[in-house]
């Protein structure tokens, strides 16, 4: 059972396979997810009146999609999600600090050609410019930050195109039109995780554990 990304497991895990050479050659020619640049900080002071989550919008929505999406560069604005996990629980930092971390959706690695090892720094510091709306002082509070870029989803988590949520969940490929939990051509590969049957996000990817074992019960039993 593989939990690897669909693509990587058929494309390297099972390179020698003709069925997945196939496969793989498939799911290149399928829409693939967004990425992140996701920026992870702790601060020496509380940031107590922010909220747990929230969106940041930035000065464009249809065209920063379109720009995510349809586009080859990375764009000028974003929008941000914050997330401060120690509004809702302070034992996640020390007394009197507060940690968090803040995502941009920004293209997969296939889409647009950006340097993320030359950039990354500057473009989180503009994130942290842009957070100082929720959180006063930001970059003066800051003690600590790491950040992961498409790069990372590539080459640490093995996510083609350093997608972060894998194969797009667009009508043409859900459902049935998805990667299967179990392998027709490859006897005993079942698959599990985002880019199989439901699709991403924690909700789906339970789902599709929950199904990929229905799948072996219902062949071994
Ligand atoms: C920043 C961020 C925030 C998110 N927030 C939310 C949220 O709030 N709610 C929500 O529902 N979803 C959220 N998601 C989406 C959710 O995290 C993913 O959909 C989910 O983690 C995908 O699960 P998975 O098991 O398919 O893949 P992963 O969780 O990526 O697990 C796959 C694992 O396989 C490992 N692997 C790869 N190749 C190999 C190999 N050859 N051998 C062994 N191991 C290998 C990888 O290193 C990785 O650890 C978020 C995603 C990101 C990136």
């Amino acid at each position: 059972m593989s939990n690897a990304d669909v693509h990587h497991t058929y494309k390297k895990l099972y390179s020698s396979s003709k069925v997945a050479k196939k496969r793989a050659k498939k799911l290149e020619k399928m829409d693939w997810s967004m990425s992140l640049f996701v920026l992870y900080f702790g601060t020496d002071i509380a940031y107590d009146d922010v909220a747990h989550h929230t969106i940041l919008f930035g000065p464009r929505y249809k065209g920063l999609l379109d720009e995510i999406f349809k586009g080859s560069s990375l764009p000028e604005d974003f929008s941000l999600y914050l997330h401060v996990p120690t509004v809702t629980d302070k034992s996640l930092a020390p007394e009197g600090c507060s940690a968090a971390y803040v995502l941009a959706p920004v293209p997969h690695l296939g889409r647009a050609d950006v340097d993320w090892d030359e950039i990354a720094e500057e473009y989180g510091d503009r994130i942290i410019e842009a957070l100082e709306v929720e959180m006063p002082d930001l970059r003066n509070h800051i003690v600590t930050r790491r950040h992961i870029t498409p790069k990372t989803f590539e080459s640490e988590l093995a996510a083609f195109k350093g997608s972060a949520f894998s194969v797009a969940p667009k009508l043409t490929q859900s459902a049935y039109f998805r990667p299967s939990n179990e392998d027709s051509g490859i006897p005993g590969l079942y698959l599990v995780g985002a880019g199989t049957h439901p699709g991403a996000v924690w909700p789906r990817v339970l789902n599709s554990a929950t199904a990929t074992v229905d799948l072996i019960l219902s062949n071994y039993q």
